[in-house]
């Protein structure tokens, strides 16, 4: 069976203390990752050591970078690269999430080359997409996240593939409060699988965890990770709060 993911994004959120102190009550709240189920920090860059650190003796407990360069080292002050995570022991990293895309001009050929320089270094990219709300309004939102798979993932090998992680975003549910239905959900994430089928086969589409992200919180987790082809969260907001994430791993299938 197909990974499923509960992926915390906290942003530019938290001082390292505020971090500490989320972990420490996090873990004091009952939620038992297993099997086949995982809990991933996406958290700001200096904190990666020191999240990893706490999680030491964790079962199925990851760290996640929220991005990385798409440039292998050199001069480029401010940049982190692929390489760097790899030597600090980051396992994922979150490539493509709107705020990037919009806020810092991420382009679908800039994103190809961050995945695969992830790729290289043996960091495994949990692939952000998804509309805006015009184009939800227009009603093309498949052929618009089509276009960003197609565009940054299409050069990869069905190897590389093989359980990839996707994550699935509708901008206007993003920080809004406003989430997208169980159905609209399933919807997009059964599109997504056949778009990768289409391309790669059956076999490797039915590897690809497929993560929704928009407001998720506790009180609607279970029902849209209950969806057929939605295999977990990336969660914002209520990845900062104890007991709102615990609730979430927990309804993870
Ligand atoms: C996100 O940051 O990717 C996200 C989905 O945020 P929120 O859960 O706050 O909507």
């Amino acid at each position: 069976m197909r990974k499923q993911i509960a992926a915390a994004n906290w942003k530019m959120n938290l001082t390292l203390q505020q971090a500490e102190h989320l972990m420490n009550e996090l873990m004091a709240t009952p939620h038992h990752p297993t099997g086949n189920q995982e809990v991933v920090f996406g958290v700001p860059f200096p904190y990666l050591g020191r999240i990893k650190e706490m999680l030491a003796g964790r079962q199925n407990a990851y760290v996640a970078a929220q991005n990385c360069y798409s440039k292998k080292s050199g001069a480029y002050t401010g940049e982190v690269s692929a390489e760097m995570l790899q030597s600090i022991g980051v396992d994922y990293v979150i490539l493509g999430h709107s705020e990037r895309r919009e806020y810092f001009n991420e382009s679908h050929a800039m994103l190809a080359e961050k995945v695969n320089l992830c790729l290289e270094y043996g960091l495994k990219p949990i692939f952000c997409c998804g509309e805006p709300l015009h184009i939800r309004e227009a009603g093309t939102e498949n052929d618009y996240v089509k276009t960003q798979l197609t565009e940054s993932l299409f050069h990869l090998t069905a190897e590389q593939l093989n359980g990839f992680v996707i994550a699935y975003e509708p901008i206007w549910a993003i920080g809004t409060g406003k989430t997208a239905s169980s159905e609209q959900a399933q919807q997009m994430h059964a599109h997504i699988r056949s778009v990768m089928a289409g391309k790669y086969g059956d076999h490797t589409a039915e590897s690809i965890s497929i993560l929704y992200g928009g407001s998720v919180k506790a009180a609607n987790a279970k029902e849209i990770f209950g969806q057929q082809d939605v295999d977990g969260g990336l969660v914002g907001g209520a990845s900062m709060v104890a007991a709102e994430f615990a609730a979430i791993i927990n309804s993870l299938k």
